[in-house]
């Protein structure tokens, strides 16, 4: 094995760079050996330089491959990656962000590397002839606190598309000819200029097929895909709180590699009568000064229906009880939450002849004169 330069030589950084050091470094130096800006004679070269510029920003980008590095040299990073494991994970795409006009994002370097012979996109290819999964679809669904407390079944009416039955997704009248793409004669790519810098790119006309449609199916207009409407049952389980996401796999939009999945954000529409505290709920209910005082035993609402509860003589106007187990579900299988009523004590407005006198008695039973002070205060009065 030749002995390979040193990660921080050819990037040409010092051991102690910072990151910020280090990305400006490669950015620099590929943008210097881009295989595709140097004459064709030294393109071998440039694409060797190109690989070890990468490899060593991959590496010391990394704060784990680079502390790996900085240890063991070269065969501690060998002993633990594959070479084209030492590019997984890079952030090889931010670097250029601002050079990003060139259409492809981060796709950028996906291309140069698979020129190149690897593939640095872990398998999640998004130019090209690559199969692509469909995308993700969300939607919102709105459900009562009822239904969040038992689980339901909704179903959901989800425009989509799907792969055109007509011409099985290729785009072609079935039965017509694929032609040689014209502007990339049938490369798959193109190469453009942007200022000093040139770049291939996918081609936009064929998507790097390299052949194009002589007739388009009618069905999808070439497109391979056609929008439709599809109702798609979806269990709601029960404990589910507003924000709560539903994964439906493979339901989301189709792809040549699939389809994407559906997530469904649920929304627990407010209650007239319960509010809802995680999985507790609460309510608040009066009762009649003479229940509060006596004690009694009331009806109160719950999710499945009216329960009675006692309130025991002498109850205070703001006292919270609980309801064991009468809230909502939990949605991991743990126990349920309780039901917290809070009562409140309703003190009479108006007053005839008769409760007024009884309530004067009362006063006067407890130590209190008819004007409401209480004897106590009186005498507090007189000596002050
Ligand atoms: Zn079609
Ligand atoms: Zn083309």
């Amino acid at each position: 094995m030749a002995t390979k330069q040193d990660y921080y030589e050819v990037l040409a950084v010092k051991k102690n760079a910072t990151l910020d050091e280090i990305r400006k470094a490669y950015r620099e130096a590929a943008l210097r050996y881009h295989p595709d800006r140097v004459p064709h004679e030294q393109k071998k070269e440039a694409e060797e330089k190109f690989k070890d510029i990468s490899e060593a920003y991959a590496v010391l980008s990394d704060a784990q491959k680079r502390a790996l590095y900085d240890q063991y040299g070269h065969s501690g990073i060998d002993q633990k990656y594959a070479y084209e494991d030492i590019f997984k994970g890079a952030d090889f795409s931010s670097v250029f962000q601002d050079l990003g006009d060139y259409g492809v994002g981060g796709g950028l370097f996906e291309e140069i590397f698979s020129d190149l012979g690897f593939d640095i996109s872990g398998g999640q290819g998004r130019t090209g002839k690559r199969p692509r999964r469909g995308h993700d679809l969300q939607v919102a669904v709105d459900i009562t606190l009822e239904e969040a407390a038992t689980g339901t079944e909704k179903t959901i009416v989800l425009p989509r598309y799907e792969i055109c039955a007509v011409c099985s997704g290729t785009g072609a009248k079935p039965g017509s000819k694929k032609i040689t793409c014209s502007q990339c004669r049938g490369q798959g790519r193109v190469v453009v200029s942007k200022g000093f810098f040139q770049v291939a790119q996918t081609c936009p006309r064929c998507g790097g097929e390299g052949s194009a449609i002589q007739t388009p199916c009618s069905e999808c207009r070439g497109e391979g895909r056609t929008k439709a409407t599809h109702k798609i049952k979806v269990k709601i389980p029960a404990g589910v709180d507003s924000g709560s996401q539903l994964r439906v796999r493979g339901e989301g939009e189709a792809g040549s590699a699939g389809r994407g999945d559906l997530y469904v954000v649920v929304e627990v529409r407010p209650h007239a009568v319960f509010k809802r505290h995680d999985n507790d709920i609460l309510i608040e209910t009066a009762i009649s000064l003479s229940k509060a005082i006596l004690g009694a035993e009331i009806e109160v609402p719950t999710l499945d229906g009216h329960v009675q509860m006692k309130i025991p003589p002498g109850t205070q106007s703001g006292r919270v009880f609980r309801l064991k187990e009468k809230g909502i579900p939990d949605v991991h299988g743990g126990g349920p939450g309780d039901e917290l009523v809070k009562v409140d004590v309703e003190i009479p407005i108006r007053l005839n002849n008769q409760q007024r006198r009884l309530i004067e008695e009362f006063a006067k039973l407890s130590g209190e004169d008819a004007s409401g002070s209480s004897f106590t205060d009186k005498i507090k009065r007189t000596f002050s």
